[in-house]
């Protein structure tokens, strides 16, 4: 089938193809290959930046929490407020105020006794009030206290309401507070704004490209949501946090998300936070798929220029085969075309085109030798064809010869029975009848004695003459030897013979002969038959004939006679 289809598309339309579908081959497989590579690449980058942005977001809220705690365990400890935490509720409500004006993240710092009563705070609110139930409190009784993200309950009314109007989440540190002699008399606690975590994300990702469109989420150790947009929700598996590297599928598209958990610093245990950091995955990668469509691009646009360059030299290639093939379709259809030129394009197609001339060359050689062949070959057939028609003039002449009178150029016997036989069958089918003559010439012998040999040939030449004259061309004269003639008349009938006969006679009595300047006169007798039925050939008439000639001699010469059977019976008598 491929050869069938080769067969029907040319070459250079093979070969545009073939490289073509190597070429965009070539390109698909690097387009992919590039494309693959360059969104791995992208991918790890991505990640790598993430979890860069997670992990510092995570130190920064770590680094945070401890200077919290320490800010506060240092002023519980402070010698010079020892006095003032049960007796100087004044003082110590200026120094937490003033604490709060040096970092406003701070919402509400307050002392309680050991009763859980709020001796002390900023803005003095919820003093007198009893937090003896909070969990920083109870905790802060006992060692220094973190608790982790939590709705206000007491403070939630007492507060200036947020500008944006979310409500109010807090972070708690609370420390143990002793007097001189290491008694503990209370609990200093700070309630630290959820907002700051936001602030700090927000510095973090203020250090990034906006149009990276990087998000930070924080969640509790749980997995819950402490910020971000769903609070409170679980989005992500514990598996998924755990691998560090993991895609977010949420209602904002898939996103490349890398996390990290928060560690503690120093005395600050921390509180099991997890920072993650998230990026849409088509923003991450849109720097490989730039690329990719770059390759691609430059790809086809390669294969496209390779296309037609193939396609170009494809052409070159083939131009002389073509050219060679119409040259060589040329020979023998043209008159002149009997030789190719030399093509030129590349060794192959010089050689083709050396091996097509030679060949030429040599069909031209085979030729040359083939119309030599023939030209000797017909000049042998005309020399044979000139022989066999010089043979055949000659065979003519000697078959006239042979069949002619030497003498008087007439028929001689061996030509005249044919003819005689001839017109014997027609008279027995048809019925048209034939006389004989027999013609001799009277007392000849004397002619010769007395004129010589010559003066006779010339009389009987002239006798001959005289009868072949007197006759019709349907009619024949032969001599048959001597100084006798025979005659053959067609369509006649005795009488009719009789009165040509006696015409000739008459004609030979009245003739001088004047052989060799000599004058003499000759007579002729002739015996005259019929054929008849009866007559086997025609030598039965010739016969009769004969014997009417005897007796025109004996009934005295120069005269004419029939064969008659009563002139036979009594000439037999005779005898
Ligand atoms: P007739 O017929 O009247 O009885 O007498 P004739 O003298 O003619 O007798 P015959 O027929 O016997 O003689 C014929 C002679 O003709 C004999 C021969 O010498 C002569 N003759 C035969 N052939 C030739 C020839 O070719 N040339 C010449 N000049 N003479 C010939
Ligand atoms: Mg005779
Ligand atoms: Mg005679």
């Amino acid at each position: 089938m491929f050869k069938r289809l080769a067969d029907r598309v040319s070459l250079r339309r093979q070969i545009s193809l073939l490289a073509g579908a190597i070429g965009l081959a070539i390109v698909g497989v690097t387009t992919i290959g590039s494309a693959l590579l360059a969104r791995g690449q992208a991918t790890d980058m991505a990640q790598n930046a993430l979890l860069q942005i997670a992990r510092s977001m995570a130190d920064r809220l770590d680094q945070d929490m401890a200077e919290r705690q320490r800010e506060i365990r240092n002023v519980g400890s402070l010698e010079p407020l020892q006095p003032h935490w049960m007796e100087n509720t004044g003082g110590l409500r200026k120094v937490l105020e003033t604490m709060q004006r040096t970092l406003p993240d701070y919402a509400w710092i307050g002392f309680a006794d050991r009763d859980g009563q709020v001796r002390a705070a900023t803005g003095g609110i919820l003093e007198g009030v009893s937090v003896s139930q909070r969990p920083w409190f109870t905790d802060g009784l006992q060692q220094a206290a973190v608790e982790d993200v939590h709705a206000a309950t007491l403070l939630a009314s007492k507060l200036p309401p947020n500008s944006d109007g979310s409500p109010f989440r807090f972070v708690d540190v609370a420390v143990p507070v002793g007097d001189a002699s290491g008694q503990i008399v209370g609990v200093l606690g700070a309630h630290l704004s959820w907002r700051w975590a936001d602030i700090v994300r927000r510095e973090v990702l203020s250090s990034r490209r906006p149009e990276l469109r990087e998000d930070v989420v924080v969640l509790d150790r749980s997995g819950r949501v402490l910020l971000g947009s769903n609070p409170g929700a679980v989005p992500y598996t514990a598996a998924a946090l755990a691998s560090g590297h993991f895609i977010d599928h949420s209602a904002e598209g898939a996103r490349l998300a890398a996390a990290a958990a928060t560690r503690g610093r120093g005395d600050y245990p921390g509180l099991g936070w997890i920072v993650v950091a998230l990026q849409p995955i088509d923003t991450a990668l849109a720097g490989a798929n730039r690329l990719t469509s770059l390759i691609l691009l430059l790809g086809l646009t390669t294969a496209v220029l390779g296309i037609a360059a193939i396609w170009w030299v494809a052409a070159r290639l083939t131009r002389p085969l073509a050219q060679l093939t119409e040259a060589v379709d040329r020979i023998g259809r043209e008159p002149n075309a009997t030789m190719t030129r030399h093509v030129h394009g590349s060794p192959e197609v010089l050689r083709l085109s050396g091996s097509v001339r030679s060949l030429l060359r040599r069909i031209g050689t085979a030729e040359a030798d083939a119309r030599l062949i023939e030209a000797e070959a017909s000049s042998a057939v005309h020399a044979a064809e000139d022989r066999v028609r010089r043979l055949g003039a000659d065979l003519h002449a000697m078959q006239v010869l042979a069949d002619t009178d030497v003498l008087t150029g007439l028929l001689n016997r061996r030509a005249f029975l044919p003819l005689a036989n001839d017109a014997m069958s027609y008279f027995k089918r048809y019925r048209r009848s034939i006389c004989i003559l027999m013609i001799d010439i009277d007392h000849f012998k004397r002619v010769n004695d007395l004129y010589g040999h010559a003066a006779g040939d010339e009389v009987i030449r002239q006798v001959g003459r005289i009868v072949s004259e007197a006759l019709r061309t349907t009619d024949k004269v032969a001599r048959f030897g001597g100084e006798e003639f025979v005659v053959l008349l067609r369509e006649t009938d005795l009488k009719g013979a009789t009165i040509f006969a006696d015409r000739i006679r008459q004609t030979v009595a009245n003739t001088v002969f004047e052989p060799e300047g000599q004058c003499l006169r000759a007579t002729i007798s002739i015996g005259m038959a019929e054929a008849e039925f009866s007559d086997g050939d025609v030598d039965h008439t010739i016969e009769r004939a004969d014997r009417a000639l005897y007796a025109a001699k004996s009934g005295g010469r120069n005269s004419v006679r029939s064969f008659e059977p009563k002139v036979l019976q009594s000439l037999q008598a005779a005898a």
